[in-house]
């Protein structure tokens, strides 16, 4: 056994489904990098088998790449920098979203008819349309509908605060939404959405037409303490083989600085992973992971290649597995676990991991 990821896609059919069902309207599923670290393309493949009429990407690059894998359903992306190819987006038949009247002109001078979703920005003040530029935005939409350019097919926000539903930016923004959606008469949008996993679960107004699922179809939570239980299950593991384990001395310094030293004799293994395969550094000293069945604390600093565990006495044997994150049905820890322990967020522990360890599929 080498360290290995390994993704069960029956797991991803089966949160799609159940947050589909919740919602009771279209669902969109967010595979941007890389499937959260899944799989772009075989997530993307999974939630369609599951009834996903709409996959999400970030990048024009991603869109492609998915079309070119043989994706074929609906598919919006909403990060295009200067320079993007317009064209190539709209030949393959892929909805675009722009925010501004100059992104309109770019994909007007294409001569392509293109399927296009207006971004207005409700206050997260990151991408998307100004509401002070929203009129015009609404007018040069509306202009090129007649002309033949394009059709609108979708007007979206995104929100600030979703994981926290009590944040005041969640009215604010869902009025800011109906308010722009009012000012955009005359348009006909297939899908009004604004909702992502949070809000989708926990703000029912916010559903409109479409949520865009991206981490609870992975099966993580995404409002720690705010979601009820819906019984999705986390699709991502990460396992390896214990390298060695070994005694070592009462005073004897583990990793580098030497930022845990043992006050009693005990046993440390060694797992070949570190912050070259995206274990957190943050992590060192605080994650745990399961090794014959019981959880082991980090010990010391993560380091590139490779971490200590405290093994507590025992020694078992090389190549015993040590499991790092996994849907915590075994006793092992989940990424939130991880993502508590490094003081961040799982959408950060399951993107990052990758590089050497290899991504294997599964579907139980
Ligand atoms: C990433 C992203 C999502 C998905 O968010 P989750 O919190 O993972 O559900 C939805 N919409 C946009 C615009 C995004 O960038």
């Amino acid at each position: 056994m080498s360290p290995e990821i390994v993704v069960d896609l029956a797991s991803i059919r089966h949160n799609v489904r159940t947050l589909r069902e919740l919602t009771g309207v279209a669902s969109m599923t967010v595979v941007k990098a890389d499937g959260y670290g899944h799989g772009m393309v075989e997530v993307a493949r999974a939630a369609r088998e599951a009834g996903s009429e709409w996959i999400g990407v970030a990048t024009v690059d991603e869109a492609l790449r998915l079309r070119a894998s043989g994706d074929r359903g609906r598919l919006l992306c909403w990060l295009t920098v200067p320079g993007d190819d317009w064209a190539a987006a709209i030949d393959a038949d892929i909805d675009v979203t722009a925010y501004t009247v100059a992104e309109l002109d770019a994909i007007a001078a294409t001569g392509r008819p293109a399927r296009v979703q207006l971004k207005v920005d409700t206050g997260l003040s990151r991408g998307g349309a100004t509401l002070e530029s929203w009129p015009e935005v609404v007018a040069r939409a509306r202009r090129g509908e007649a002309d033949g350019s394009w059709r609108i097919t979708g007007i979206w926000s995104h929100f600030a605060a979703s994981d926290e539903p009590g944040h005041p930016a969640n009215d604010a923004q869902e009025h800011a939404f109906r308010h722009a959606l009012e000012l955009a008469e005359g348009l006909e949008p297939e899908v009004r959405h604004l909702a992502n996993s949070a809000a989708g679960i926990l703000r029912p107004s916010s559903r409109f037409d479409l949520v865009r699922f991206g981490i609870a179809s992975y099966g993580l939570d995404p409002a720690p303490g705010e979601t009820p239980d819906l019984g999705l299950v986390p699709a991502m593991t990460v396992r390896a083989p214990l390298v060695s384990a070994k005694r070592i001395a009462a005073g004897a310094g583990v990793s580098y600085g030497h930022t845990w030293v043992a006050d009693t004799p005990t046993t440390v293994g060694l797992v070949p992973l570190g912050y070259g395969d995206g274990v957190p550094r943050h992590a060192s000293n605080a994650a745990h992971v399961l090794v014959e069945g019981k959880q082991r604390v980090m010990r010391g600093r993560v380091c590139m290649d490779q971490f200590v565990v405290d093994l507590d006495g025992e020694l078992p044997e090389p190549g015993t597995e040590v499991v790092l994150f996994g849907p915590g049905t075994h006793g092992e820890p989940t990424a939130q676990d991880w993502a508590e322990a490094a003081g961040t967020i799982s959408y950060e522990i399951v993107t990052r991991i990758g590089g050497r360890p290899t991504r294997r599929y599964v579907d139980q």
